[in-house]
């Protein structure tokens, strides 16, 4: 039994066009086309595996120039994370001075990734 997806690289700005392949035959197996280099079979195969994306956001600032500080994750969290992860980031408020790299939140969610600062404040 198969099953076809049809998704965009992002993994550079080429944006191939791809066809994933699910092949079922007692093992799972994922078939990528339309790829133009290795990268795209990698984030084909992750796609229908383990969604990742990365996290760009605010956190409520107390006492700086602006009253939101932008901040992003240390690296991709899985897809089904990203709805807990906002409502981590929405109950913060960070007391400033904060220099652009600082750590918001250590080990989010228990995932071994951070919450940094993105701009100083
Ligand atoms: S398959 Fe390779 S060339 Fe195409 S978008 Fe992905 S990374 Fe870029």
């Amino acid at each position: 039994m198969s099953k076809t997806v049809e998704m965009i690289c992002i993994s550079c700005p080429m944006g191939c066009k791809m066809a994933i392949e699910t092949i079922t035959n007692g093992v799972t197996r994922y078939k990528v086309s339309g790829n133009k280099c290795p990268r795209g079979e990698q984030y084909g195969v992750k796609e229908m595996t383990n969604p990742t994306r990365m996290v760009t956001s605010t956190v409520k600032m107390k006492n700086g120039h602006l009253n939101r500080l932008p901040v992003r994750t240390s690296d991709a969290i899985p897809k089904y994370k990203i709805s807990e992860c906002m409502a981590v980031l929405k109950a913060v408020e960070v007391e400033g001075p904060v220099k652009v790299g600082d750590v918001i939140i250590n080990n989010l969610l228990g995932l071994e990734i951070d919450i940094i600062a993105t701009r100083s404040m």
